[in-house]
């Protein structure tokens, strides 16, 4: 591509193939293209690629070729190229590859590897990695158009100013139009921008002042308004604080990565509020300084208008990608972030597969979120692609949390991660007062709130300050069940194994697995009884309580139900920021990465939600939901409390919680878990079918235990196959089983070989669960 400047260059791309001659056909020279399919399919396949695309075609391209009995043209990604043909290809049945989809291609060599790492490490096809790793809007070239579009030569741009003189008016008002434009124009396009008829335009392309090219380029972006924008130059004051000793310290520690060209992966654990996003961005800094890119994940829920401006008050030119982009704005960020504007991409998940150009940091804040895991196939977790790209591209990654997972810790304390912490809050401002209320002596009088927590609540906004609420269940009441003794049967979703959810509002009750709602019945389903007895306390009856023992207040629900159109959640954050709201309450939602210093009051309304889950992560859940919530609160001047409401205040999870004792959980933890055998202890894999009929899965699963166990190495331990502790989603049984081995390499070769073994019967659908978050 010609040498405009970049935000001009990244509007054109997609040449259009040409056609031209084609290749002899049988002849085992030539050019042979390697190509993988986003399918459950683990060969590389070889396709001849024909003279008149041999010099475009690169590992990395997408591809057009024909597959199965039919030939249908499917799309394939191209992994490598060879100037012989490989062996076992017959040179008479190869067939040719038709077309090259996209140029330059979508895929770096890096990003070959990663993927070929993540389809290894994670069990799945290597082209299933590689389209994951490609968004849809990308891949659809949303928000482009082919046309014919206008151009302002080189010779003419050079000569500009003294061009524009000689011409007539008309003319040289469409020219100085489209020399600025920083959008491709068609003519019609400049007709409508410089009010004028085809015709000066078209005196100007005869004179050859202007040229005209067909090619793919992206549409205009229509009205400003609710597009978020990628440059912000005026907020880009790039104020910086002066940093606190410990924030200076952690720096000189990261400054000899951050200046080199080498891998190297950091634990910064540091209490909330202690500076870590100050400290990311320091560091940030100065590998934007050399000129590289940095990258930072976030849980999509910190991805807040707060966590944003930080970012780009910092730096001018920061790439937001979150879950509300539209195909063609995500294709508009891939392209900026592939044409090396963009220093700072922040995003959710999938962000670790931006396609930086020159990549010096990735970031991961809060990294010990299970959201980084995608539920599907692909079944990655991010962190650890992250540390893999890191690796790959040779570059520092920075791993943020002030409750790392339990498996980084591990990392840290065997030397793999160089671990760097942060004990004090930022100003000298002390850890909120965590104070537990006993729930099995202090009874709520109504729902929710104890007498205790509503007194302290009383207090807190008399002084002036605001409250958050947690309660991480949504709806009004949690179950309902029959009255009758000899029945008490709890309702359930008829396709799911899950008690149904009474959301008063709506007037329904729901199903949080499927979704499905239903009117509530009169009587129990089962016995015919009539009083259904409706229990239990969720955010939408919280809200309720709440509003009655505070009819003055302003109060604010923040939770799915609440927060379903795009947009609610940043309003009713700047409401509560602004001080318009006094009392914010919901699930965790509001439990992360906020930062609002006049929270002086943080109440848990119930911190046993998580601990009784039948998941060997319910204890560690439980003590980063409290300490996370308990960070809200006292990051101004005004010191915050914390109450939590509980029946298991023994239990480790939540006694330490209390005081703040992230490393005496760590060291009441690992033990159980090593007792267990589980993670950070052992690798851990998780198979899981599910299918329409139950004895089917089951039998299956009885067969691939089978077929597991005769090829057990020595240390790979397997447990099940048992039902899933919800047995049914959406009418489709679930059954699974745990393999469990001191490291990863084991587990690999066992679930890349054995499961090809067993067939699936049909309807049944078994899932790889590589290092599962999830065990529901
Ligand atoms: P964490 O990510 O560890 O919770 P933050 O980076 O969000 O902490 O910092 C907490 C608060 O302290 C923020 O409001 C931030 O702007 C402020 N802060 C951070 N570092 C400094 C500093 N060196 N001087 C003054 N304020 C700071
Ligand atoms: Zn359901």
């Amino acid at each position: 591509m010609s040498a405009v400047n970049g935000k001009r260059q990244s509007a054109w791309f997609g040449i259009e193939p040409e056609h031209e001659r084609s290749a002899p056909a049988g002849s085992t020279s030539g050019t042979f293209a390697g190509v993988v399919f986003n399918r459950p399919l683990e060969q590389v396949f070889t396709y001849r690629v024909p003279a008149r695309l041999e010099e475009a075609l690169r590992p990395g391209h997408r591809v057009r070729v024909p597959f199965g009995k039919g030939n249908k043209p499917e799309v394939a990604y191209v992994v490598r190229i060879d100037a012989v043909l490989p062996e076992g290809v017959d040179p008479l049945k190869i067939k040719e590859v038709v077309e090259v989809l996209d140029d330059p291609p979508l895929i770096d060599r890096n990003m070959l590897e990663l993927t070929r790492w993540i389809a290894g490490y994670y069990a799945c096809s290597w082209g299933q990695a590689l389209d994951a790793v490609v968004p849809a809007g990308v891949k659809r070239q949303a928000g482009t158009r082919v046309g014919t579009f206008l151009l302002v030569p080189e010779e003419t741009r050079a000569k500009l100013d003294l061009t524009l003189a000689g011409l007539p008016p008309k003319q040289a008002e469409a020219l100085a139009i489209l020399a600025r434009s920083e959008e491709p124009l068609t003519i019609a396009d400049l007709c409508r921008l410089a009010k004028c008829a085809p015709g000066p335009i078209g005196t100007l392309r005869q004179n050859g002042v202007i040229h005209s090219v067909k090619r793919r380029a992206r549409k205009p972006i229509k009205g400003q308004g609710g597009e978020p924008s990628t440059f912000d130059e005026e907020t880009a004051s790039r104020a910086r604080p002066d940093l606190t000793v410990e924030q200076q310290g952690v720096l000189e520690r990261l400054a000899p990565a951050l200046e080199g060209d080498a891998f190297a992966t950091f634990l910064i654990h540091g209490v909330t509020g202690s500076g870590k996003t100050e400290v990311y961005l320091s560091a940030i800094d100065r590998v934007v300084a050399r000129g590289r890119e940095a990258i930072v994940l976030v849980p999509e829920i910190s991805l807040t208008p707060q966590t944003i401006r930080r970012f780009k008050r910092r730096f001018p030119r920061v790439a937001v990608l979150h879950s509300h982009l539209s195909d063609a704005e995500r294709h508009r960020h891939w392209q900026s972030i592939a044409s090396g504007e963009i220093q700072v991409v922040v995003g959710a998940r999938s962000a670790v597969f931006a396609p930086t150009r020159k990549l010096g940091l990735i970031v991961i804040d809060e990294e010990h979120e299970g959201t980084f895991k995608q539920e599907t196939t692909p079944r990655y977790h991010a962190r650890d692609v992250a540390v893999m790209r890191a690796k790959f591209e040779a570059v520092p990654v920075l791993l943020g949390s002030a409750t790392p997972a339990l498996e980084t810790w591990q990392n840290a304390a065997l030397g793999r991660y160089t671990r760097l912490t942060m004990r004090e809050r930022v100003e000298g401002r002390p850890m909120p007062e965590v104070a537990l209320i006993d729930l099995r002596h202090e009874k709520p009088p109504l729902a929710g709130l104890s007498e205790t927590l509503r007194q302290a609540m009383i207090r807190a906004l008399e002084a002036g300050g605001q409250v958050i609420l947690l309660l991480n269940r949504r709806g009004f009441h949690t179950f309902v069940i029959c009255p009758n003794p000899r029945c008490g049967a709890v309702l359930k979703c008829d396709a799911c194994d899950v008690a149904l959810t009474y959301h008063k509002g709506r007037k329904l009750l729901i199903c949080h697995a499927c979704d499905s709602e239903r009117r509530r019945p009169e009587v129990c389903p089962h016995c015919r009884k009539a009083g259904l007895h409706y229990g239990g306390i969720g955010t939408e009856r919280l809200e309720k309580e709440v509003a009655l023992a505070f009819p003055d207040r302003v109060i604010r629900r923040m939770d799915s139900d609440t927060m379903r159109t795009p947009g609610s959640h940043e309003a009713v954050l700047s409401a509560f920021k602004n001080g318009e709201v006094d009392i914010l309450l919901g699930t965790q939602m509001i439990a992360k990465g906020l930062d609002f210093p006049n929270v002086t009051l943080v109440g848990v309304v119930n911190a046993d939600t998580a601990l009784h889950m039948p998941d060997f992560r319910a204890a560690e859940r439980t003590f980063q939901l409290v300490a996370q919530v308990a960070g809200r609160t006292g990051r101004g001047d005004k010191p915050g409390l914390v109450l939590v409401q509980t029946s298991c205040p023994d239990v480790p999870a939540i006694a330490l919680a209390l005081h703040h004792d992230y490393e005496g959980f760590v060291a009441s933890e690992l033990p159980e878990r090593e007792k267990l055998g589980m993670p950070p202890f052992s690798r851990l894999v998780r198979m899981m079918a599910r299918g329409p009929d139950e004895p089917i899965v089951r039998d299956y699963m009885d067969r691939l235990c089978l077929a597991l166990r005769e090829s057990l190495p020595p240390g790979v331990r397997l447990v099940g196959p048992a039902p899933a502790p919800v047995l049914k989603i959406r009418n489709l049984y679930r059954y699974h089983l745990r393999l469990t081995a001191p490291g990863p390499k084991p587990l690999q070769e066992l679930v890349h070989s054995v499961p090809r073994t067993v067939p699936l019967p049909s309807g049944v659908e078994l899932a790889i669960d590589v290092d599962p978050v999830s065990m529901l």
